[in-house]
């Protein structure tokens, strides 16, 4: 008993009938990969490249940026490391990119809307992930609102030799088109704290809207599910790198919708591992189903956890 609760607390993800769910780390940085690495994560989910862009006037050179992308690829020989192309804007603001002066940031030129604009940002940035590539790098962008961004988020990492491209779905267009979308890119990845920013039309940094944060909210799992769905059907995989993962019970319920990766901070890694390790596919396809048919997030979490015993 001893070995199979140390195999399951270090091993890769999977359910109890043995359905594999690559469970990946979230990271900002390299001094985040040891921690990674010690709790057992199989690659990294999504590398948040603008934490290596915050706080300085100049953007970080191509030899640092090479560096910080090799040493994510160097520590999981063999696993995958999505890395994100700079998200800055609202949320994460850069000092050297000039920002606009906009009523509602989250709503402005973000993401890839602003990597777009600046071409030498994105050359210098692609640059160096394809002079670092190796067969586990994945390259996604932030804040895809429609097809004709992904199509030309794929064009330009595809010109530079890179072959494995995704977008992140976390604006309702991108999960509404999921298939147009996945026509483009190679994998999506949701991200579940701007999908339920822009879902529900409650700005992440104001606290009052918070309980509309609620990731068990039932409208964004059906737009998971939409997502998941599309995915599946497209023969594509479809992680989860928002906050939601972490939760043990949901990322059944994740896993239940048809999300084949999730990805979170190193820390929640233990737990999520022995929760899906704990229950079959179909014990979270049922407690999924069982979410998804309440009103309210709290019903949702009930319902649930009612088909994943031992689940709090
Ligand atoms: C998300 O929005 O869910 C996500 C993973 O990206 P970030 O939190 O960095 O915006
Ligand atoms: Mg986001």
């Amino acid at each position: 008993a001893r070995q199979t609760a140390f195999a399951s607390a270090k091993g890769p993800g999977r359910t109890a009938d043995g359905h594999a769910v690559p469970l990946l780390a979230n990271i900002g940085g390299p001094s985040e990969l040891d921690d990674a690495v010690s709790a057992g994560a199989e690659g990294v989910g999504l590398y948040r490249t603008e934490f290596l862009f915050l706080d300085r006037a100049e953007p970080p050179s191509a030899e640092e940026q090479r560096r910080a992308y090799r040493a994510a690829l160097e520590a999981f020989p063999g696993g995958k490391v999505v890395v994100r192309t700079l998200d800055g804007g609202a949320d994460k603001p850069l000092a050297f990119l000039p920002a606009p002066a906009e009523p509602n940031p989250a709503l402005g030129e973000r993401g890839l809307r602003r990597f777009r604009r600046f071409p030498e940002v994105m050359d210098a940035q692609l640059g160096a992930l394809a002079a670092v590539a190796s067969p586990g790098l994945q390259v996604m962008a932030p804040m895809v609102a429609t097809a004709e961004e992904a199509g030309w988020f794929a064009q330009e990492c595809r010109a530079r030799g890179l072959r494995d491209v995704g977008v992140m779905i976390e604006i309702p267009s991108a999960a509404l088109r999921a298939r147009e979308l996945l026509v483009r890119a190679d994998f999506v990845s949701i991200g579940t704290n701007d999908l339920a920013q822009y879902a529900f039309a409650a700005d992440r940094q104001v606290g009052a809207v918070s309980a509309l944060h609620d990731p068990w909210l039932p409208a964004l799992l059906d737009l998971v599910a939409m997502t998941a769905t599309a995915a599946s059907d497209a023969g594509k995989p479809c992680g989860v790198c928002g906050e939601s993962a972490a939760d043990p019970a949901l990322a059944c319920v994740l896993v239940g919708l048809g999300v084949s990766t999730l990805s979170m901070g190193a820390a929640a890694l233990p737990a999520v591992r022995a929760g899906l390790a704990a229950h079959t596919l179909d014990q979270c396809r049922r407690a999924a189903e069982a979410a998804r048919a309440q009103p309210t997030a709290a019903y949702a979490r009930a319902a649930a956890r009612a088909h994943l015993p031992g689940l709090d």
